[in-house]
């Protein structure tokens, strides 16, 4: 089992792992993609560079750093987690499991514009499959998306549910579909329902009846992930302290996750914070284990 599982490569979750690993503790970082970092273009704000640096350089600079102290860093794509005393992280090459984990995966939200989506929200509209599927046990759900989250998300709600089927809202799907869960591709019109949301509207004139619709658009994010553990409230702010711990042991979230000024000098800050919170309790885990 690793120390410390980090969700997200950019200048937060690289930072945690540069404290985690100087520390002695094996430390696993995943992330899918560059994020913020790889959309910027000449950073010229960050301390220590007396010429502009491009955000994919600092990025690939970040990752080498910390691959130099030992750092596993991982390009896998995390769907789901949860907790049992250790962690549990579920990925598209399989699962993970760690004692502490450092939540560092971006402020990236993707919700579609559907009208009726907002005014739905905790009324039939959610985001998060293992919060939320239950009160929909025995009815028939919908989840909107069309990658390999979206199908993660589904499977999970086919577990309680009586039927899901998966809303592409006028794309292919990127992923394979299981048998149980069906797929519709034309694209949404409008969500609708009376004080609870009750129906999908599509633009061909078809609907279907639904007591809930999942949004699970592009890849799993922090306030997902968050959500999963109970860490992050139904208006999406996260309970967490100034050194980024949460009420549940061992977890930690950094960066512009966690709101504030969306800045890299901030998120490495964020970083240094959680990777050091994270060895205290590591540390002290240790001691109460050896009692
Ligand atoms: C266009 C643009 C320009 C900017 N310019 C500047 C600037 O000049 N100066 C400055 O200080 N800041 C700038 N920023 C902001 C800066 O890039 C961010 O504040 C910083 O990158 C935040 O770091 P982070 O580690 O919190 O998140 P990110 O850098 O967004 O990293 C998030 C990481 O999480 C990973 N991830 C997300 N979800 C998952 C998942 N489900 N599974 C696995 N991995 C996941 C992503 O792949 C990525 O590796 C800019 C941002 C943008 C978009």
């Amino acid at each position: 089992m690793t120390d410390v599982f980090i969700i997200g490569k950019g200048p937060a979750g690289i930072s945690a792992a540069l404290y985690t690993a100087r520390a002695g503790m094996s430390t696993v970082v995943t992330g899918f993609s560059s994020g913020s970092l790889g959309k910027a273009g000449k950073i010229e704000n960050y301390y220590g560079f007396a010429e502009p640096v491009s955000g994919q350089e600092l990025f690939e600079r970040g990752i080498r750093g910390a691959e130099r102290l030992g750092v596993t860093v991982l390009g896998e794509e995390v769907f789901s987690v949860s907790y049992d005393g250790n962690f549990q992280i579920l990925t598209d090459r399989g699962e993970h499991e760690a004692k502490a984990l450092i939540i560092a995966a971006g402020s990236v939200r993707r919700a579609p514009d559907i009208p009726g989506l907002k005014e739905f929200e905790g009324a039939g509209v959610s985001y998060c499959a293992v919060c939320d599927a239950f009160f929909h046990r025995g009815n028939d759900v919908a989840v909107i998306g069309n990658g390999a989250y979206a199908v993660s998300e589904a499977e999970h709600l086919a577990g309680v549910v009586n039927s899901v089927m998966i809303l592409t809202n006028g794309r292919e799907m990127e992923a394979e579909v299981p048998e149980k869960i069906s797929v519709k591709k034309e694209k949404i019109e409008k969500l609708q329902g009376d004080q609870l949301l009750s129906e999908v509207c599509f633009e061909d004139g078809t609907s279907v009846s639904v007591s809930g619709v999942f949004v699970a658009e592009g890849t799993a994010g922090s306030t997902d992930l968050g959500r999963k553990l109970g860490v992050v409230d139904p208006e999406g702010k996260w309970m967490i302290e100034k050194d980024g711990s949460t009420p549940v042991p061992g977890l930690f979230a950094a960066g512009d996750c966690t709101g504030g000024l969306l800045q890299i000098s901030k998120a490495v800050c964020d970083g240094a914070e959680a990777g050091t919170a994270a060895v205290r309790y590591l540390r002290q885990r240790k001691k109460d284990e050896e009692r």
